[in-house]
């Protein structure tokens, strides 16, 4: 699992590794399959920092690929598919530098009117492409019925520098008290990234309750609904970085707003790369992905889901 490797990677070893967001995500799936974490608008794909693979193919052979020996192999098993070609035994990836800081921001704003809610959305957008479309900020911007949802990460920001960026736009909320209100308070900061995926250090981390759990082993509060969540639609779409131009910014703002009242809209803007640094975009048309991955600000994802119908996991909830 992640959190294993972000246990020996960062914890340790004071250095950065791509994975996913979600702790408890499978290595092996996660890789082959594309993957994306929080930081991914800084470090790209975790199958675009996939170094060499060492897999079982059908015909019972062990190989070892990389990308001088068997490249379309490689190719394939960097966002193929898990399961596709074969069973993976071990990955080699590479590593960062480590920041200094990784920051969170987190608050809820509910609108007084749909007018009101309009101008909200239009100015979060805005305050996206104009401040956070760049490698530091990922995570996402939610958006249902008269509420946004902001619920983002930060690398290479300080303390200091992750409020500053905020503060325009919550001065603006605040400064309008009978059209918005917030229903959470900004929680906005930063810290040292070397804790970021230590139980013992950092608050946001659910340690695993159950009885013999290694004791690394957690997940962010707030995921513990997505054990054992069953899904009853799903649909995403990759939304392209020309949306955020000048002229393009009404008429996304206007999508969301309308289809808000419908169904919770969830943009991850760590799952597209348009905004990252220039070679890990080249990196990521280099894995056997939808290249639309590097043209996309964001993906929008909405989905519906519950409780599972069966009993058993729900009643052994872990949160
Ligand atoms: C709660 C949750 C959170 C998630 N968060 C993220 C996220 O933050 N970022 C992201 O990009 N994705 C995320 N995903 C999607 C996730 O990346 C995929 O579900 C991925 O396939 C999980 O990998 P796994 O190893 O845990 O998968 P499994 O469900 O065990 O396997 C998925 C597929 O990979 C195959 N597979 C697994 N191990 C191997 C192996 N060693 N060799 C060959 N094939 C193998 C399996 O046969 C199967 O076909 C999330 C999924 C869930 C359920």
């Amino acid at each position: 699992m992640w959190i294993d490797v972000y246990t020996a990677v960062t914890t340790k070893a004071g250095r950065y590794v791509q994975g996913g967001g979600c702790a408890s995500v499978g290595v092996a799936g996660l890789v082959q399959g594309g993957g994306f974490g929080s930081f991914s608008k800084r470090y790209g794909l975790a199958a675009a920092s996939l170094l060499q693979v060492e897999i079982v193919t059908a015909d019972g052979v062990v190989r070892t690929v990389n990308a001088s020996r068997e490249p379309d192999l490689f190719w394939a098993l960097k966002g193929g598919g898990g399961g596709s070609f074969g069973v993976v035994t071990k990955v080699t990836l590479q590593t960062h530098d480590l920041p200094e800081h990784f920051g969170w921001a987190e608050f809820t704003v509910k609108a007084s009117s749909r007018e009101a809610y309009r101008r909200l959305v239009e100015r979060l957008v805005d305050h996206y492409a104009e401040n956070l479309f760049n490698p530091h900020w990922g995570e996402q911007l939610v958006f249902h019925e008269d509420e946004v949802h902001v619920s983002m990460v930060c690398q290479g920001l300080d303390d200091g520098r992750a409020k500053s960026v905020w503060a325009p736009f919550i001065d603006w909320i605040r400064a309008s008290p009978s059209d918005f209100t917030f229903n959470d308070e900004p929680r906005i900061g930063a810290g040292p990234a070397r804790r970021w995926w230590d139980l013992k250090a950092n608050p946001g981390l659910v340690p695993d309750p159950r009885a013999g759990a290694a004791t690394q082993h957690g997940w962010w509060r707030g995921d513990g609904d997505q054990a054992s969540l069953f899904l009853h639609g799903y649909e995403s779409q990759w939304l392209p970085a020309t949306l955020l131009e000048p002229a393009q910014r009404g008429q996304l703002a206007g999508a969301l707003m309308e289809a808000a009242q419908f169904q919770a809209v969830e943009l991850h803007v760590n799952k597209g790369l348009a905004g990252a640094p220039a070679e890990v975009n080249e990196q990521a048309r280099q894995c056997a992905m939808n290249p639309e991955v590097a043209d996309a600000f964001a993906l929008m994802i909405v989905a519906a889901g519950g409780p599972p119908p069966f009993a058993g996991p729900r009643s052994r909830r872990l949160t």
